[in-house]
């Protein structure tokens, strides 16, 4: 039997750490997880704290890191992730995406481990392409209220193609769609948890500008199995991954009432700054290379996160403050 094979997960307590955690651990690895808990929970991760394979950093990841031993892959996780989050938070935005990814690619470089890291579908900004190649540059507003997130992103896939191309770091990027399932937090604002969240607190579900811009949302499962092969493969350019199923937000809303059962109304509300019209990913890379496609439906996807939701305490639903 080889030796085992030890990661570094950052952002380990939020919604993707915590499954990437999980999947690394039941692949027999040794799961390192480093979380400030800026906007994640430790109960995302307590089933793994009994585990002699699982250890647990409590750490800012834009202040220098210090890991003991060997490493053999990094995944960067680590940032807010909701627009309600990184407009709250925009100055540690920015420095986890660009301090943070520098302080990892450096722990990289030291460890000679291969590192993945968490870019976003927000590198495209607005597209005016539909549905966004890997090879759309994007249309982004820096000084935007989301320029905060975006740029971040995209300094962290600059520097991370740098680190591979002058250091010869081995270097992964993934750019995530949208990507819901249980472990997200009720209150962080994002459209399906403010739709579900509503709908189980009877409260008419919110459309932000008349609902006829779209998102395509990937279940995590389905995620977390392309990061798996993407991280294995030998692919260092930047890899979409997500469902390109797409919906408009007001069909997305009609579904979760049917789903919930709800006799709710939705209502309009004024459209943020910067809201992307339309996101849907080109997946041509993922099928070709890594022979990924999502294998879970949306309906599917929707009824397992609603059942994880309704398994909450009354006083967690009730509890809204953002
Ligand atoms: P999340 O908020 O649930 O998790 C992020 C985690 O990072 C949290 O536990 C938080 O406490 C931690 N964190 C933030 N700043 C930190 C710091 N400076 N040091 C240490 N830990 C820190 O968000 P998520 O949805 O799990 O997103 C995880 C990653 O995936 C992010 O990088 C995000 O940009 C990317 N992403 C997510 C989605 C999505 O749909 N969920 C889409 C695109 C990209
Ligand atoms: N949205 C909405 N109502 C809400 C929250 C969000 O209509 O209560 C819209 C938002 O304006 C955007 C889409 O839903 O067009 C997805 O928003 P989210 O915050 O989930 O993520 P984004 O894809 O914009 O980063």
């Amino acid at each position: 039997m080889g030796k085992q094979k030890r990661i570094l997960i950052t952002g380990a307590a939020g919604f993707l750490g915590s499954h990437l955690c999980d999947r690394f651990i039941l692949g027999d690895y040794h799961v390192i997880g480093m979380d400030n808990l800026i906007t994640g929970e430790l109960r995302n991760i307590e089933h793994l704290f009994k585990l002699e394979n699982f250890e647990f950093y409590h750490h800012d990841v834009s202040k220098f890191i210090f890991v003991p031993g060997e490493l053999d892959y990094i995944l960067h996780f680590a940032s807010p992730a909701s627009p309600i989050d990184y407009l709250k938070i925009p100055i540690q935005t920015l420095k986890v995406g660009s301090l943070g990814t520098h302080n990892l690619l450096g722990l990289a470089r030291a460890k000679n481990a291969r590192i993945l890291i968490a870019s976003t579908s927000e590198v495209y900004g607005d597209p005016s392409v539909n549905p966004q190649p890997e090879e759309y540059w994007g249309n982004v507003n820096p000084v935007g209220p989301r320029g905060v997130y975006d740029e971040a992103k995209r300094f962290q896939e600059a520097i991370t193609m740098a680190y591979h191309t002058f250091h010869g770091v081995e270097t992964r990027i993934v750019r995530i769609f949208n990507t819901y399932g249980p472990r997200m937090r009720l209150n962080d604002g994002r459209v399906l948890l403010a739709f579900i969240g509503q709908a189980l607190r009877e409260e008419p579900l919110t459309i932000f500008g008349d609902g006829s811009q779209t998102r395509s949302f990937c279940y995590v499962d389905d995620l977390i199995e392309g990061i798996y092969r993407l991280l294995h493969s030998s692919y260092v350019q930047p890899m979409n991954i997500g469902n390109p199923d797409e919906i408009t937000i007001r069909q997305f809303g009609e579904e979760i009432l049917k789903l919930t059962g709800s006799d709710q109304e939705l209502i309009c509300l004024p459209l943020p700054t910067d809201d992307p019209k339309q996101r849907r990913p080109d997946i041509t890379k993922a099928k070709a290379i890594l022979g990924w496609e999502p294998q879970v439906s949306r309906n599917e996807g929707l009824k397992i996160t609603l059942e994880y939701f309704k398994s909450l305490s009354k006083m967690e639903i009730e509890h809204k403050d953002f």
